[in-house]
């Protein structure tokens, strides 16, 4: 199991970047090879994208459930060695691991399309081992076939900023032309592009003076860009909030129009300020959203497909993951930091 033993020197063994507690930097351990289980594929990891959510769970913003772990939930990989019982996987694939690593089936949520809301999910990078590794055990009926013409290094981040960006641009309606997103990060420069192709007009909201954010904003088709303190020159129909930040959430409200929505895309924010019930009223909505479908997987996918996203990296090698948490933790990247083992 995770952490207890060191491989056997000469015996196939593979490499992780593990947290053994909050606040703790990762640390490099050398494990046995794991081999997959009955519905299991063992992949070779190509490439692993850092999400804020894997900040929230270095930096203790989230409980953790099992320690010992092993972060990283945006994983590309090769299928190399297949459990009992697999279908649909063959030797040498290339497939995606997101988030979403296992749910129950038969909950009331998964009964109703919604195993995003499964009472008994397991998360990759969470609940069991993830992808800031060399190779990654994971539930084949979970994992994403991939046929995307682009290097691992610029698939990795679409598996979650571009997956739960997709769920969060659903939510924010169809009708929702005028769209804003907080916080111009990996999951908003990805989305920006797919809105875009979707003839949005896309407003981004940067931290207040960070004017290199804004030109990279614009880059990518914003039609308008300025600082989360900054309102936008006409009401938006929607904004998505991809930042961290509870005093967005006032913010956004005061940016839409009557009866338009804000929906939360993170998965931990600090305490929303209280604000007037002026800004909600109108029928402003606020909405969250947790995690992701299968189906969101799908349909992203193919959406990338016709229209791939330009997507810009900063890797980093698999050693090196704690600077690349750092960096994210800092605001320093445009895009997303990639691990590349
Ligand atoms: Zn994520
Ligand atoms: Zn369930």
């Amino acid at each position: 199991m995770a952490g207890q033993s060191l491989a056997v020197p000469g015996a196939p063994a593979m490499h992780a970047m593990v947290l053994s507690g909050a606040g703790q930097p990762l640390r490099m351990e050398r494990r046995p090879l794991p081999e997959p289980a009955a519905g299991e594929v063992r992949l070779r990891v190509l490439a692993c994208a850092v999400c804020r959510t894997d900040l929230h769970i270095v930096d203790g913003d989230l409980p953790l459930p099992v320690l010992p772990i092993v972060p990283g939930h945006e994983i590309v990989g090769e299928v190399e060695a297949l459990g009992p019982d697999v279908l649909g996987h063959r030797l040498g694939d290339r497939v995606g691991v997101p988030w979403l690593g296992h749910s129950c089936g038969h909950c009331a949520y998964c009964a109703q399309d919604a195993e995003n809301l499964c009472d008994a999910p397991r998360f990759t990078g969470y609940h069991r081992d993830g992808g800031f590794a060399s190779h990654v055990v994971a539930e084949a009926d979970y994992c994403l076939p991939l046929g995307l013409a682009k290097p691992p290094a610029e698939v990795a981040p679409l598996m979650c900023a571009g997956l739960i960006g997709w769920r969060c641009l659903k939510a924010a309606g169809g009708r929702a032309m005028r769209l804003g997103l907080y916080g111009f990060g990996a999951a908003a420069h990805l989305i920006a592009q797919v809105a875009n192709a979707q003839g949005r007009q896309v407003h981004a909201f940067t931290r207040p003076g960070d004017k290199a954010g804004q030109d990279f904003a614009r880059s990518l088709g914003a039609a308008w860009a300025g600082g989360a303190d900054e309102l936008p020159p006409a009401p938006l129909d929607a904004a998505i909030i991809f930042a961290p930040s509870g005093e967005l959430v006032p913010a956004a409200l005061k940016a839409v129009r009557k009866g338009g929505r804000v929906v939360c895309g993170g998965i931990h924010m600090s305490d929303i300020p209280a604000f007037a019930y002026r800004l909600l009223w109108e029928e402003r909505q606020l909405v969250s959203v947790a995690n992701l479908t299968r189906r969101d997987a799908r349909e992203f996918l193919e959406v990338a497909q016709v229209h791939p996203p330009q997507v810009h990296v900063t890797a980093y090698p698999l050693a090196r993951a704690n600077e690349a948490l750092a960096d994210l933790r800092g605001g320093r990247l445009n895009g997303a930091a990639v691990l590349l083992p």
